[in-house]
């Protein structure tokens, strides 16, 4: 969850899975792979499409590609992750020696690099960089220090991440930052919500089955390794990671889970500063605003107040000394992977390998050249889109988008169950989406973040307190439309319900996904339906309840939504069948959005590329028809291998279902795919009870 950002809310995105392969020779990082057929060596001719229609299209791939070491997944969207990566590492090492011709980007992003790259030291410093919180943390006394404190970190960038978009949140306690208002799409307000945890759901503290139980019995070790390696004697440091595994399965309890955070109207409570006071009066909200520099807040959007009720009950009856313990805990893990190898490994140990399912730490380059995109994204993405991204990539999205657009408004046309009333509605909205495709118009300037090539710790803090000065700005201002939520070398695509815009980075307009070399088929398998899942998401069970402005406004007769809700219970109970990893099945409500978003987006992109002139002629190529083609370039995008670990992580916090499922789960549904493969009724990619929203 993306909190200081309507993504919160609604944004979907289309998480593509991240793998890593090296660039083979002769292959030139960033630019198409050679082949620009159906990969037939992928296939599993041993299997019936019609049986398993995934392992038929990728059974050859999973054989011949499993996981690398530094992945607990592995995709073939993740080699494009790879090249991209290859790209930045490139840029970033010609740009990190001292010279004096550098431009100014390049000097900050160059410097921030290699500061992080200097191993030695980072090693040498060792714990240093912390010393001043936990001085600071040490010498609370008092309710109003503790709340001066967590503001402290706030700003400071704690925990701050970016969860599969851009958007920023920083999480200690709970969440704060900026967000479109819901209801009025003009207008930024500030956001209050929950957030603390240092497990990756509340359910991990809450469950009770034997894995559940394992994971917290890691996660304690880990604190304690933690606590020790702060300097803690080892009952203390016992003490320490029991009170803060207390503490924050309090704040579980009291969170709200995903399933009902996909409600809009659930996370919006717009009140006074005044409100959030009395919710919680014995957190010093005067002393909170003004370290955070915030004084008067002219709107909030209070996201779950049963949350904050919580907090105030936590602490009346949590001693200061455990409240502690947990700051030092949390600040600790924000800056494990900043620190020296000890805290590094540590941090690897749990988050990579027991939560993840990789088994080594990828190595330094690569995580320094991901952290400089996810810090300073928009200065390394000028370099990133002048190497790659041609005006005919973009012109030739576009016309795709237009085609897809075209076919959405046919298919709306076209739906039986819905009145004219709400199609008219529902056109408006389609009409009022944006397309945003490769980079923004105007790059965000990171001019005022300092840079010194042996800081690495400070640099990344600095950076932090930059985007956090940005997001606070924001609010009372005006929403900025053209802004982006992911970098340019994103692989991955999302629609934005409260700018009702969808937005394309030029990192996934690239094989296998986009190949200005391939035919349409594929074309539109690949980046045609990732498009039209984009668009779909704009009439998913929550991007239905967000107007053609962005507004949570309900524009339905009452009628249709009912028909509407009748028709999503079907995806959700088909895919709630789906097991995910042992006894952990995918959950239907949760991947609801994207489900609806893959099954409505492989359909219009189907029907798009019938409407071009390559859907006039299904001669076969390479023994496949057009159609065949088109279902086949569509399930070799999703080919991937996942480790128990990852599957088990991403059935329980991930919108997204399993590769797998994205294909088969689709197909199974459409007779278009039933026909192009001839297959019989009652085969397992034949639905008797077919689902279908859009
Ligand atoms: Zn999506």
């Amino acid at each position: 969850m993306r909190i200081v950002n309507k993504a919160v809310i609604v944004a979907a995105s289309c998480v593509v899975l991240l793998g890593s392969r090296p660039p083979s020779a002769g292959e030139t990082p960033g630019s198409p792979t050679a082949g620009h057929g159906l990969d037939l060596t992928a296939l599993d001719r041993t299997v019936d499409p019609c049986a398993d229609f995934y392992q038929f299209a990728c059974g050859g791939w999973m054989k011949s590609n499993p996981i690398p070491p530094d992945r607990g997944t592995w995709g073939r969207g993740s080699q494009l992750d790879e090249r991209n990566l290859a790209v930045l590492h490139d840029i970033l090492e010609a740009v990190s020696k001292p010279a004096p011709a550098r431009t100014a980007v390049e000097k900050q992003i160059g410097d921030f690099y290699a500061s992080c790259m200097d191993e030695p030291g980072i090693e040498k410093r060792g714990i240093e960089p912390l010393k001043a919180d936990l001085g600071r943390i040490q010498a609370i006394d008092s309710r109003p220090k503790l709340a001066a404190e967590i503001a402290r970190q706030h700003v400071a960038g704690v925990n701050l991440n970016v969860a599969g978009g851009g958007f920023y949140a920083m999480s200690l306690l709970f969440r704060f930052g900026s967000e479109q208002d819901a209801k009025d799409a003009t207008s930024v307000i500030a956001v209050v919500d929950q957030g603390g945890l240092g497990l990756p759901d509340r359910d991990y503290y809450l469950k009770d089955d034997a894995k559940s139980v394992e994971t917290r019995g890691r996660y304690r070790d880990h604190l304690i390794l933690s606590f020790g390696l702060l300097g803690d004697s080892k009952e203390r440091a016992a003490q320490a990671a029991d009170r803060v595994l207390s503490l924050e399965t309090e704040l579980a309890r009291v969170s709200m889970d995903r399933v009902a955070r996909r409600e809009p109207e659930n996370v919006y409570h717009k009140m006074t500063q005044q409100d959030l006071e009395a919710l919680a009066p014995s957190f010093d909200w005067k002393a909170y605003f003004s370290t955070l520099g915030a004084r008067e807040v002219p709107g909030l959007n209070v996201a779950v107040p049963d949350f904050i009720k919580g907090v105030e009950s936590l602490l009346k009856s949590q001693p200061l000394e455990g409240w502690k313990d947990y700051l030092r805990w949390q600040v600790a893990r924000s800056a494990s992977p900043l620190l020296g190898q000890k805290f590094v490994a540590a941090n690897f140990e749990f988050y990579g390998k027991t939560l993840s399912g990789a088994r080594e730490i990828s190595p330094r380059w690569k995580r320094c050249a991901q952290l400089t995109d996810t810090l300073l994204g928009e200065a390394l993405g000028q370099p990133y889109v002048e190497r790659t991204f041609g005006a005919q990539g973009k012109a030739r999205t576009l016309k795709m988008v237009e085609a897809l657009e075209q076919a959405l408004r046919q298919d709306i046309e076209g739906l039986p169950w819905m009145t004219e009333a709400t199609k008219k509605q529902a056109l408006v909205k389609l009409d009022g989406i944006k397309n945003k495709i490769g980079y923004p118009d105007r790059w965000r300037d990171y001019g005022r973040v300092r840079v010194v090539r042996s800081d690495f710790a400070g640099n990344v803090v600095r950076a932090r307190e930059f985007e956090v000065a940005r997001v606070i700005a924001k609010i009372g201002k005006p929403v900025d439309r053209g802004e982006w939520g992911m970098t340019p070398p994103t692989v991955n695509a999302y629609y934005d319900a409260q700018l009702n815009d969808i937005n394309f980075p030029a990192g996934i307009l690239q094989p296998p996904y986009y190949d200005n070399a391939a035919d349409d088929a594929l074309n539109f398998g690949g980046i045609g339906s990732v498009i039209g899942h984009e668009l779909t998401h704009g009439f998913d069970d929550q991007g239905r309840k967000f107007d053609a402005q962005g507004n949570l406004r309900d524009w339905w007769t009452a009628e249709d939504a009912a028909e509407f809700e009748k028709r999503a219970t079907c995806l959700a109970d088909e895919y709630s069948a789906f097991v995910a990893v042992g006894d952990v099945h995918l959950n239907g409500r949760l991947t609801l959005g994207e489900n609806t978003a893959d099954n409505g987006g492989l359909r219009i992109a189907y029907m798009a590329l019938l409407g071009t002139p390559a859907g006039a002629s299904s001669g076969p190529v390479d023994g496949f028809t057009l159609e065949q083609r088109f279902f086949l370039g569509n399930a070799q995008a999703w080919c991937a291998n996942i480790s128990d670990e990852a599957a088990r992580l991403r059935a329980q916090t991930n919108e997204h279902s399993l590769a797998k499922f994205r294909v088969n789960g689709v197909v199974s549904n459409m007779p278009e795919f039933q026909k192009a493969f001839s297959c019989p009724a009652g085969a397992p990619m034949v639905r008797a009870d077919a689902c279908r929203v859009w």
